[in-house]
């Protein structure tokens, strides 16, 4: 049995009351965040390089709108492993190993950052609700359920952002249907099996419940989707999907969207990886488009693009593709930053290192990600 201690969003603001930062927090004008990770890892060549790319929208048409910036580098650094979840913390820290590895204490693949993420550094320093900063999560990466909030004591649970994933859908669901009642015995010992599972993978002292607008967005993702989970889009179209509805119900301020489906080529197949490209790209047309054609977000937005690590491009290896071994393409990714206040049509020929993008993210927003390594990347502010 699992004993769990329940954090509410009002406890949490209450017990933490009085933190540096707390009582200065100001009203945000500005501009909106679209934060995405083009994830699973990719390589230059499937998608910036013209004659290569599977991601036609991004490389000649988002790339004309903004500054992109082909050379960005993830640092050979002792126990850096150019991965999915590290190189996800890189791009929300500003730092590397601003994480620890919890998978010893609780045998599970699981990293859990120990410096503070954007989405706190925004949360301390503006007025901004937690369903406005969003991360945005794939179903099979259950270990990224939790870098909503760091163990950094200064930061934490008060700024933390909100989730939206299969994952807390479900958790949302199963609490619903508990509430509803109207079960067999059967039918209820089902739930609250499965209920218990999805609770089993948190292992935080402290889960911060779903926030009355969350529990409000994931009602209506119900009637439209019902429970059965059939009807809605998976993959990493779940996740436009989940972003395009959160940007017209929930108005995030700073949106995480992590997709992850290229990683599937760990299995050897070459064609999942370009057509999972291609559907990130699909998903960064829509996202773009209803951020066009939505007076919220139009003219007011960044989008910022960039992937969580390399890979390989040895094509003697057996298995192509992998990012575990610490070659040099492993550690070779890029940035598409396009929005109001960046410069357009421009190729930024310099090198920059993945922890400079946190800080960049911050200077757009008008906040400083203090505990990054590195720099606003100041040549793409127009
Ligand atoms: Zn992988």
């Amino acid at each position: 049995m699992i004993t769990r201690r329940t954090f509410t969003a009002g406890l949490g603001a209450g017990a933490l009351a009085g933190m540096p930062g707390a009582l200065q927090a100001s009203e945000y004008r500005g501009p909106n965040v679209v934060l995405v990770r083009f994830g699973g890892g990719v390589r230059r060549f499937e998608t910036i390089d013209e004659a290569g790319t599977y991601a036609p929208y991004l490389r000649n048409h988002l790339a004309k709108r903004g500054v992109l910036i082909p050379d960005v580098r993830i640092e050979q650094l002792d126990g850096v492993d150019t991965s999915h979840a590290e190189g996800t913390l890189n791009i929300l820290t500003g730092r590397y190993l601003g994480y620890r590895d919890v998978a010893s204490r609780f045998q599970i693949d699981r990293l859990e950052p120990t410096e503070p993420t954007l989405f706190e550094y925004l949360r301390e320093a503006f007025d901004i609700p937690a369903h406005q900063v969003l991360l945005i999560n794939g179903e099979d990466r259950p270990q990224e359920e939790f870098f909503t909030f760091g163990m950094n004591p200064h930061y934490g649970i008060t700024y933390r952002s909100e989730m939206l994933s299969l994952h807390r859908f479900k958790l949302h669901k199963y609490a619903r249907q508990l509430e509803e009642g109207g079960l067999t015995d059967e039918a209820r010992d089902a739930i609250v099996e499965a209920q218990s599972e999805l609770l089993a993978a948190d292992h935080r002292e402290f889960a911060p419940e779903q926030s009355p607008a969350v529990q409000g967005f994931w009602d209506g993702w119900r009637r439209d989707y019902g429970d059965d989970g059939f009807r809605n889009a998976r993959g990493d179209r779940l996740l436009t999907a989940l972003a395009t509805r959160a940007l017209a119900e929930l108005r995030p301020r700073l949106m995480m969207v992590n997709y992850q489906d290229p990683d599937y080529v760990h299995w050897g197949n070459p064609s999942h990886y370009t057509r999972a490209i291609s559907i990130i790209d699909e998903g960064l047309e829509r996202l773009v488009a209803a951020a066009d054609a939505d007076p919220f977000y139009r003219g007011n937005t960044v989008f910022v693009i960039t992937p969580d690590c390399g890979r390989d491009a040895n094509p003697l290896m057996d298995v192509p593709f992998q990012h575990h071994f610490n070659s040099r393409a492993a550690h070779e990714t890029w940035a598409l930053i396009s929005g109001p206040g960046i410069v357009t049509d421009r190729v930024f020929d310099r090198v920059v290192d993945q922890s400079a993008i946190a800080p960049t993210v911050a200077a757009i927003m008008g906040f400083r990600a203090h505990r990054s390594e590195n720099r606003a990347i100041d040549a793409v502010f127009a």
